[in-house]
């Protein structure tokens, strides 16, 4: 019997028409683009095809994730694996949200999209779609069984992978993970799978469910050369529950400077956990571990400050492992214990 596969259409350029409008599709109109425009698909498995959201990912956050997981949980133990037609935008934020919501995930997720829409020329959305089905369809399942991003004939763990441009086919990167499979002339998977007998998968195993409830109130700021601390504190952490600040690359953050110390130690008095992340500057594929907090003073100094270190994570995934851990419940002290727990591979 042919693998089954279900098809999760949310929008995003893929289905556009060539100007990047987007048409309203319903099962019946994508089943009918799918059909003239990838016929192969049926070599490759039992599609089913189904509509969540008609929508650029610009509009989607965490209510389209909690429809998107309800969706697949329905389906869970009718199909093989599920690939999700998702914008490139917001994929990223998409992705670690899933790899929250539908842990522990042993069925592949592959979400997956285009750069160019299905009915251009030279468009990049019938080989990403065509691979993406045939992984989750073949894939091995001990490696493939997650959520993954597919763009240009690489496999990225998805919550590992950020967006990287907005005009290139290779929209996708993982700077501290390296990809799941890489398809040429055949799909080569990668060796060490994810869901081994390994101490990281068991631990991984023993952290408590998740509530699917992401707590809005979290706001994530760059941290510059002349930040305004002051009006920060002033204007924007009386209304929020939690803080991401994107630091220097090497970890580090203005802390000369007693308006920013205040801003942290404001958080503090308020129970507001301050997690600390940084836009890695590892060439993609390339595993950098050696940014640490711990290098330099000025790193240092945030730890002291009582800041949480996203280590690996990307920005996307810091931002919403804080949405979704705040949304277990208050509390500074319960947050950083959850904090440290890795939960969908993420820490
Ligand atoms: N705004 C679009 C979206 O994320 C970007 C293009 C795309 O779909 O890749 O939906």
């Amino acid at each position: 019997m042919a693998p089954r596969v279900l098809i999760l259409y949310t929008g995003g350029t893929f289905g556009m028409e060539p100007g990047l409008s987007l048409p309203e599709l319903s099962v019946a109109s994508l089943r009918a683009r799918l059909q003239a425009r990838v016929p192969e698909l049926a070599q490759l498995a039992d599609c089913t095809i189904d509509i969540v959201l008609n929508c650029d990912s610009a509009h989607v956050g965490p209510d389209e994730w909690l429809l998107l997981a309800r969706r697949i949980r329905q389906n869970w133990k009718q199909y093989d694996g599920v690939v999700i037609l998702h914008g490139t935008d917001t994929l990223a934020y998409s992705a670690s949200a899933l790899g929250f919501l539908l842990r522990p995930c042993l069925k592949p997720v592959v979400m997956t999209g285009a750069q160019r829409p299905l009915s251009a020329l030279r468009t990049d959305a019938r080989r990403n779609l065509i691979s993406a089905v045939d992984i989750a369809a073949n894939g091995p399942r001990a490696l493939v069984g997650q959520v993954s991003i597919f763009f240009n004939d690489v496999l990225l763990q998805g919550n590992r992978a950020r967006k990287r441009s907005a005009s290139e086919f290779a929209a996708f990167e993982s700077p501290q993970a390296a990809p799941l499979a890489v398809v040429g002339t055949s799909i080569r998977y990668a060796q060490k799978p994810y869901v081994a007998n390994s101490r990281a998968a068991a631990a991984r195993a023993r952290a408590p469910a998740l509530k699917p409830v992401f707590n809005r109130k979290v706001g994530m700021l760059q941290v510059t050369p002349g930040f305004p601390a002051e009006e920060v504190a002033r204007g924007l952490l009386p209304g929020l529950d939690g803080l991401v600040l994107i630091v220097f690359a090497s970890v580090t953050a203005p802390t000369h400077d007693p308006r920013f110390l205040a801003l942290l130690r404001d958080a503090r008095r308020r129970e507001l956990p301050v997690v600390i992340v940084t836009e890695s500057a590892a060439h993609a594929g390339a595993t950098d571990s050696s940014a640490n907090p711990e290098s330099y003073p000025a790193g240092r100094q945030l730890i002291e400050e009582g800041c949480l270190w996203a280590g690996p994570m990307t920005k996307e995934c810091a931002y919403v492992k804080t949405q979704i851990l705040l949304g277990q419940g208050p509390g500074r002290a319960a947050f950083a214990r959850r904090w440290k727990r890795d939960y969908a591979g993420e820490a």
